[in-house]
């Protein structure tokens, strides 16, 4: 392979010496698990979601879990879920017990459509779970006027969208909990990592009591946890990702807008963001109209990293798909099957380049002329 058709990556975990420094240091130092790193962590993120109490856990699905165990969601309880979304986001519900109602997603951000959540609402229903896909807020505004209106608890799957904003108000500081990750391939990591954000200072305390077997004084406990702690390596890593996230977060909106201004592909449609959402591109992610196992192949050989995020609607994975066919259930989610089939996200983390972005560009505007 020559430089010029060197991978372009679709996605690239930073792991850098200020990162190895910052994991060194504690390693030295002893303290090594939910120790003084994850409660600096937590007082720093919280300025990321409006001051919200934060708990540090060790990934988004944990943090997700939580989140639901402490608002008391379990066997009888309905959450609205997008479909069209990771697996972690429902998984979470039938891990409390609950059912999870599917809801269809509105065709231009790729998240949860509000019309569609307030159809599915049932006497059963207890929440609703928005998901910020790609980076991308939900409409916020408008889901928690219904869940006010129908007595709902709000948990925000904000696991790909740090921050993230809707008019202003960043994701995270919309519901009852707002949970993040911070895996690798996430705006920013801790190896592996969550946290949840919430306002209310007793589910604050609920969530750390369930993530440390229920202990605040050790061999006190007081109720039913799991140990779902967070490493002070971790914390120390993550601590080190949040002051860079800024920086990184600028870049991605930058490589995002270039991608848009300069892809003029007639069959590929580049993504929109909602008026006063601020999208964090977690992904860019674009509509191919016609043979998208080509556009991919195609893209790959050009040296362009690029996914289907997701190409496999939840509802029709065999956990979810197969009691629904039991039981007789089918869900009516016309745009989350359409965007399962047209998706591919291209790369437009913050290390690409000027060429990289060129490159990107070119191959997708020739892809255009060809499909
Ligand atoms: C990554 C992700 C999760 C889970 O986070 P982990 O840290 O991998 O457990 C949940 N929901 C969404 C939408 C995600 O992208």
């Amino acid at each position: 392979m020559s430089d010029a058709q060197e991978l372009i990556p679709a996605a690239k975990p930073v792991i850098d010496e200020q990162e190895i420094e910052a994991a060194v240091r504690v390693l030295r130092s002893g303290r090594v698990v939910q120790g003084p790193e994850v409660a600096a962590f937590e007082e720093e993120f919280s300025e990321l979601v409006a001051g919200r109490h934060c708990v540090a856990v060790n990934s988004g699905t944990s943090a997700l879990h939580l989140t639901l165990m402490a608002l008391g969601l379990g066997p009888g309880d309905e959450v609205i879920v997008p479909s069209f979304s990771f697996a972690a986001s429902a998984n979470a519900v039938r891990l409390v017990g609950a059912d999870v109602v599917f809801a269809d997603i509105d065709a231009d951000t790729f998240c949860l459509d509000p019309a569609a959540v307030e159809a599915a609402i049932t006497p059963r229903t207890a929440a609703i779970m928005p998901v910020h896909l790609y980076g991308h807020p939900a409409a916020m505004d408008r889901i928690m006027a219904i869940a006010e209106k129908h007595g709902l608890a709000v948990v925000e799957d904000a696991c790909q969208a740090h921050a993230a904003a809707l008019n202003g108000t960043p994701v995270g500081a919309f519901g009852n909990g707002g949970t993040f990750s911070f895996y690798p391939t996430k705006n920013m990591h801790s190896l592996e990592g969550g946290m949840v954000s919430t306002a209310d200072a007793e589910v604050a305390r609920t969530l750390r009591l369930l993530r440390n077997q229920g202990m605040e004084q050790r061999y006190a406990n007081e109720i039913v946890g799991a140990n779902v702690r967070m490493t002070d390596v971790s914390a120390a890593i993550g601590r080190v990702q949040l002051t860079r996230l800024p920086g990184w977060t600028e870049r991605r909106i930058a490589n995002a807008a270039h991608l848009t201004e300069h892809i003029t592909a007639p069959n590929v449609v580049t993504p929109k963001a909602a008026e006063g959402a601020r999208h964090v591109y977690h992904q860019y992610t674009v509509r191919v109209l016609g043979d998208r196992d080509a556009a991919m192949a195609r893209l790959t050989e050009a040296g362009i990293g690029n996914a289907v995020y997701y190409p496999t609607p939840i509802h029709r994975l065999k956990p979810y798909w197969e009691p629904d066919q039991k039981a007789g259930r089918t869900w009516d989610l016309p745009e989350t099957e359409r965007a399962a089939a047209e998706v591919v996200s291209l790369p437009v983390h913050p290390a690409l380049t000027r060429q990289d972005l060129d490159r990107i560009v070119t191959a997708v505007n020739t892809l255009g002329e060809k499909l």
